[in-house]
């Protein structure tokens, strides 16, 4: 048997997330604030079937994690087909969705007949207020029948992911916790991130995880640290004294690159390291060339070897912290955003 595949810092290749589409159906103001977009060529995307023959080339050398997400995911026509194909891999130990829920409720059903393991909800508000000013859009409730439907379907292990600004969402942290304890879902509450298109980013604006941590802490009590969270998971969970629990993902004050064994294929095939790097590489190309599966693997095998990122521990080394990247090279540049990438 070959030594497992590991990168200039030894880190496996476990994790991939694997973005569907570069579009979405929100704006959500830390991730799209733009009013127009420069969408990736459709004629770019890869297909299902180029997608079927990519994955078994991860899933060969290490890749046992895979997470659909986008854009938003359930904007890809026929979804399902896809969860079918890559759930039937011998080797993908977790397959999951991360997805805004406006469409959930209609396509919990299919995905969970389709064999999706589980699935993530991005939830900033329980108010139709704020997520119409946060992300301009009028669809909240459609969200929250997202949330109940998916349980409904059988999705246990629901999960909730909160990206938590100062001044905008912070004050609902106890509100959201309540809320995700009665859909039986685990919350994880994010610090907002400088990446891609966030171009509103601030430093006032990042609560941190010692902050969200205290919010909980005055309202339910004391939490402890879980001992069972594993290094390369992005979020430390936390146990309330009643029992209910939840995660932090503090990838601006305590960055995880040490033990990061994630990597992203965007909707066009190109493969970043870090959701910080400034160029990925390019599978589609070496898909629609006439070459052979022992061909791409060895492009995989390559550049895995040559990994060396760690862009939140770099970005957490800058002084003056600033939008990542600028707004002229997002517009040259669609790969650099945030919902491109696949978060
Ligand atoms: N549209 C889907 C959704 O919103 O769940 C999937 C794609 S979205 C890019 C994936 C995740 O990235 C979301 O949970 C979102 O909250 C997170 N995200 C986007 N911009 C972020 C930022 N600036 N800081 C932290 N998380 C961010
Ligand atoms: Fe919001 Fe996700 Fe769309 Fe970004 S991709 S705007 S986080 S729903």
């Amino acid at each position: 048997m070959n030594p497992p595949l590991v990168d200039t810092f030894g880190r496996p290749m476990k994790s991939l997330r694997l973005s569907v589409t570069d579009r979405c159906n929100l704006r959500c103001s830390y991730c799209m604030p733009e009013s127009e977009y420069r969408w990736l060529p459709r004629s770019d995307l890869l297909t299902f079937e180029e997608i079927g023959r990519l994955l078994p080339r991860f899933v060969d050398l290490g890749t046992s994690r895979i997470r659909i997400t986008g854009g938003e995911p359930l904007l890809r026509s026929d979804l399902p087909v896809l969860v079918q194909r890559v759930a039937a891999l011998a080797g993908v130990e977790d397959l999951a969705l991360t997805t805004n829920g406006v469409f959930l409720a209609r396509e919990a059903r299919g995905l969970r007949d389709a064999g999706l393991h589980r699935i993530t909800v991005s939830l900033d508000t329980l108010s139709p207020a704020r997520f119409r000013s946060l992300s301009r859009s009028e669809e909240h409730a459609k969200v929250l029948d997202g949330i109940v439907e998916a349980g409904k379907v059988g999705f246990s292990g629901l999960k909730l992911d909160t990206v938590v600004i100062r001044g905008v969402n912070d004050d609902e942290i106890p509100a959201l916790l309540r809320a995700a304890r009665e859909w039986s879902a685990e919350i994880r509450f994010i610090e907002y991130m400088d990446v891609g298109g966030a171009l509103l980013w601030t430093p006032e604006a990042v609560v941190s995880q010692a902050e969200i941590l205290a919010k909980v802490e005055s309202s339910v009590g004391p939490v402890e640290p879980l001992r069972d969270t594993e290094l390369s998971a992005p979020a430390r969970r936390f146990r309330t004294p009643s029992g209910q629990v939840f995660g932090v993902v503090a990838s601006m004050t305590q960055p995880f690159c040490t033990h990061c064994d994630r990597s992203r294929l965007t909707a066009d095939g190109t493969w970043y390291h870090c959701l910080y790097a400034p160029t990925g590489v390019d599978l589609r190309t070496a898909l629609r060339a006439p070459g052979t599966d022992a061909e791409l693997v060895e492009v995989l095998t390559s550049a895995w070897k040559k990994r060396a990122d760690r862009g939140a521990e770099l970005r957490m080394e800058l002084r003056n912290r600033a939008p990542s990247v600028a707004r002229e090279d997002l517009r040259a540049d669609p790969r650099l955003e945030m919902h491109t990438r696949g978060g």
